[in-house]
């Protein structure tokens, strides 16, 4: 089972949740949870962002499929429901969030993996889906080029559990003051000064962002100076330790 900050490849990625990982949004990929996959790296597709000192992520929705008749998805607003009539990916989580907002459920649980480099993705954790809005931002032209016409987008806010495993207590989780998200900007260095080894044996297996000083003990998530690389039998012998 992953940890949240256990770094894995696509294929680890895939054999944990038992299918072929090919869209970033997957609504209920499995009866109690969903999947979805995340990249801040530059020139990412869209933009996800980590607030509230990384208790909180906020992701974008996904653009109409290119084709043809679309050659530029990001001047055209995120769309709700397909041509057939069925919801989309946006649809099937926003109609989550609205009815968890209202009571009418408890909220969805979301496993976030996030790529970080080219085969290599970390495990963010377990996210409770708590909101979703509508944003207008600046359309896009493939060249980056902004236009003066905004465009719909969808935003899905996802807070932080302290969970490891998908259960009651995890839908129902609130205080989240144990745990937090490491920017993948900060991952990303981390992962560059380390060289994608442990930094006590060399180990490049089974690895592992860890927190120098333990978040609980008021180390910070949002530098890289304070997160290193241990392999799995190192970090769970410097947690041994500090329990
Ligand atoms: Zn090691």
């Amino acid at each position: 089972m992953a940890r949240a900050g256990d770094i894995i490849s696509y294929l680890e990625m895939c054999r944990i949740e038992g299918v072929n990982l090919q869209r970033g949004m997957n609504y209920r990929l499995h009866s109690d949870y969903s999947v979805i996959l995340m990249s801040l790296r530059q020139g990412a597709p869209y933009a996800d962002r980590v607030e509230e000192n990384g208790k909180v992520l906020i992701y974008e929705g996904h653009d109409i499929p290119k084709t043809n008749a679309n050659l530029n998805p990001k001047v055209i607003d995120q769309q709700a429901v397909n041509p057939s009539g069925t919801l989309t990916q946006n649809g099937l989580f926003f109609a989550a969030a609205i009815e968890f907002k209202s009571g009418k459920r408890q909220a969805e649980l979301i496993k976030v993996y996030e790529k970080i480099h080219s085969g290599i993705w970390a495990y963010n954790g377990i996210f409770r889906l708590v909101d979703s809005w509508q944003e207008l931002e600046s359309a896009r032209l493939n060249s980056g080029k902004k236009l003066s016409n905004p465009r719909k987008v969808f935003k899905f806010r996802l807070e932080l559990t302290h969970s490891d495993i998908i259960n009651e207590h995890a839908a129902k989780w609130k205080d989240i003051e144990h745990n937090r998200l490491i920017p993948a900007s900060v991952k990303l260095e981390v992962w560059k000064r380390d060289k994608g080894k442990c930094v006590i044996c060399g180990s490049a297996n089974n690895l592992h962002f860890d927190h120098i000083i333990p978040y609980s003990r008021g180390g910070s998530s949002l530098t890289a100076a304070n997160i290193q690389l241990l392999c799995a039998r190192h970090n769970i012998a410097k947690r041994d330790k500090i329990e």
